[in-house]
């Protein structure tokens, strides 16, 4: 057991959260840094800010009770496959990686300098988000295009969203009863993916290079073809800019209806909207593909988890993916899916389906704790 401080630090905001063993003490979240009239000019302003709020709720930043900081970082590369206690020559290394995730990496890296400046004498550990992903195989893992042009570049599949696969799937293989079993996990969240995992090694994930790739989310396209981006260059005269922020912040659900909220367009779905009845139709139509691929990847399944503010909290998402799978044992009861209950399939079904709240501070808190008491044993 210790207290852990764990800080996700993105360009523009830090999510905070203190975990005491596995209780949440205090949690918050800085918005709009830099912006006019935000409480914070910059990230060393953002990680004071959380500091005095803390100490306002009696668990300062310099208690000596605090075990350790745990940082979410997005891309660890090749480089980082599991969580890593950050040292110097960490610090180097995910900068290294900044050409792969340009707009993560960096305000990771803000929110670490700060913190390890605020607490020199204190274990900090970064949790990467590609690190669960890192066991799939090279046939999951790698495109097919040519191989000296991506080795040079580090073009492959990495994944994101690894913390929540991670506590998901395990959630959910226990919830079942069966902790070395094969486990499909749906993180639908405003970003979007899906993973297979066996006996809790990651074997398939949806996000690739980039978290683009998938599934249909909320701003993003995900899955499509290459030669659209070289079409809308060619023939739409548009920029790498402009396509750039065209697949990742105007496509999607938002592209397809006008609105990213999933309970917006079930709204708009409920009084027969023609562009919500289509975008909704695409969405659960890639899902459902996602199910039957990875469904084929492992083999067997015993267990379908959603999580994500969508998967945790959405019935008509869940039954309309799943539905018409039951020659392949897989089944949605109506009343417990209405309900969100954890197991929403029927008694006796093949494949169990569960709905798993995420609790990626957690996991943090803990795969921190790990890599503490493992040095420490060193
Ligand atoms: P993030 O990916 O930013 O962490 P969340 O996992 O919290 O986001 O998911 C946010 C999304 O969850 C919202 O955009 C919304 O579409 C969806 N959502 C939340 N509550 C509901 C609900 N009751 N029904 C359908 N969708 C919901």
């Amino acid at each position: 057991m210790g207290r852990v401080l764990v800080l996700n630090t993105g360009s523009s905001s830090v999510k905070y959260r203190l975990v005491d063993g596995d209780r949440r003490r205090a949690s918050g979240m800085v918005e709009r840094i830099g912006e006019p009239g935000s409480a914070a000019a910059g990230h060393e302003e953002a990680l004071k800010v959380v500091a005095a709020e803390l100490a306002a709720g009696g668990f300062g930043l310099d208690s000596p009770e605090l075990t350790a900081i745990g940082h979410r970082v997005v891309h660890g590369g090749t480089t980082f496959t599991e969580p890593t206690l950050i040292t110097e020559e960490v610090v180097r290394k995910i900068e290294e990686l900044v050409p792969l995730a340009p707009l993560h990496n960096p305000a990771n890296l803000a929110g670490i300098e700060v913190a390890r400046r605020l607490r020199p004498d204190l274990p900090q550990v970064a949790v990467f988000d590609t690190a669960f992903h890192a066991t799939i195989s090279p046939a999951a893992a790698t495109y097919a295009i040519d191989r000296e042009t991506a080795e040079r570049l580090r073009i492959r599949r990495y994944g994101f969203h690894g913390t929540s696969h991670a506590y998901v799937s395990r959630e959910a293989a226990l919830a079942v009863g069966r902790p070395l079993g094969n486990v499909i996990v749906l993180h639908l969240g405003n970003g979007a993916s899906a993973s297979a995992v066996s006996a809790g090694r990651c074997v398939e994930t949806s996000m690739g290079m980039t978290p683009l790739e998938g599934l249909v989310m909320g701003t993003r396209s995900g899955d499509l073809d290459p030669a659209v981006v070289l079409y809308l260059g060619r023939t739409g005269g548009m920029s790498l800019d402009e396509i750039d922020t065209l697949l990742n912040r105007r496509s999607g659900m938002f592209g397809l209806c006008g609105d990213n909220d999933m309970r917006a367009v079930q709204e708009r779905l409920a009084a027969g909207d023609a562009d919500a009845e289509l975008a909704f139709s695409v969405y659960c139509h890639r899902l459902r593909k996602y199910v039957g691929a990875y469904y084929a990847v492992l083999g067997t399944v015993d267990v379908i988890a959603f999580t994500g503010g969508v998967g945790e909290n959405s019935p008509l998402v869940r039954r309309t993916a799943l539905a018409g799978l039951e020659a392949l044992g897989i089944a949605v009861d109506p009343a417990r899916n209405e309900r969100g209950e954890r197991l929403i399939s029927p008694d006796g079904s093949v494949v169990k389906v569960a709905v798993i709240p995420t609790d990626e501070e957690l996991e943090i808190a803990q795969q921190t704790l790990a890599v503490i008491s493992r040095t420490n044993r060193q």
